[in-house]
């Protein structure tokens, strides 16, 4: 297994040839380390690699590293996120990505101390097999949170499907950067919404390219 210090220096230099053919600035990028394939030692290892942003899909991962690194790193909740188990989460999180319903947004105000960082999960591919909103449905839905205190709109997420097709990819960003321009335009002031949560180990090099703001890396970061 290679050296995540060794890994985190090739995606820093994709991520910098990423921002010049784009004329983009490397600093406007957060890299979350995403660890729920791996070990708490592994976890440890990104750390010490200098990754400061970890992300889980699942609670149970996130308790237990989160348990181990503390405020070592900000950690983001990448996965779906059961109204139940809000409550177990909520004083760990910096971010949540996947926010897609209303009855989860009742819950994360009820709960929440502050309010909390929340991306809206949007599927633009239309897969079945993923959640989110659809793109048509964002903005009426962003309009219904204006009465959760708790819940500050900071950006959009979304996975894209796993292909190679650049062309499939890049239309897929950029739906997600239309949208969130025309949410900006709404001038919320609970919801901000300039930040991008898009790009995988398959296709950060093209998110980056189109604009994204968070890059969620797992298997070419820490391995699988
Ligand atoms: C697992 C996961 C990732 C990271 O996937 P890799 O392909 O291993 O980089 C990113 N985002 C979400 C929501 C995930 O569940």
């Amino acid at each position: 297994m290679m050296d995540v210090a060794d890994n985190l220096t090739h995606i820093r230099q994709t991520i910098e040839q990423a921002c010049k053919n784009s004329h983009r600035n490397p600093d406007e990028i957060t890299i979350i380390g995403v660890t729920k394939y791996v070990t708490i030692e592994r976890t440890e290892e990104a750390i010490n690699a200098g990754i400061k942003n970890l992300g889980e899909n699942r609670m149970e991962g996130l308790l237990e590293k989160h348990d181990y690194i503390q405020d070592r790193a900000s950690w983001h909740f990448i996965g779906t996120l059961q109204s139940r188990k809000v409550k177990d989460v909520i004083g760990k999180v910096d971010a949540i990505h996947s926010l897609d319903r209303l009855s989860l947004a009742k819950e994360i105000n009820k709960r929440a101390a502050r309010p909390i960082d929340c991306f809206i999960q949007v599927n633009v591919s239309g897969e079945e097999s993923k959640h989110g909103l659809s793109p048509e449905d964002t903005l009426s839905f962003i309009k219904q949170l204006e009465r959760f205190k708790n819940v500050r709109i900071v950006g959009l997420m979304t996975m894209a499907p796993h292909t190679d097709d650049e062309d499939r990819l890049r239309a897929i960003f950029r739906r997600l950067v239309s949208l969130r321009e025309t949410i900006k335009a709404e001038h919320l002031a609970y919801a901000p919404c300039d930040n991008l949560s898009m790009g995988m180990s398959n296709d950060y090099r093209i998110a980056v390219e189109e604009g994204a703001t968070h890059i969620r890396i797992g298997s070419d970061l820490v391995g699988s």
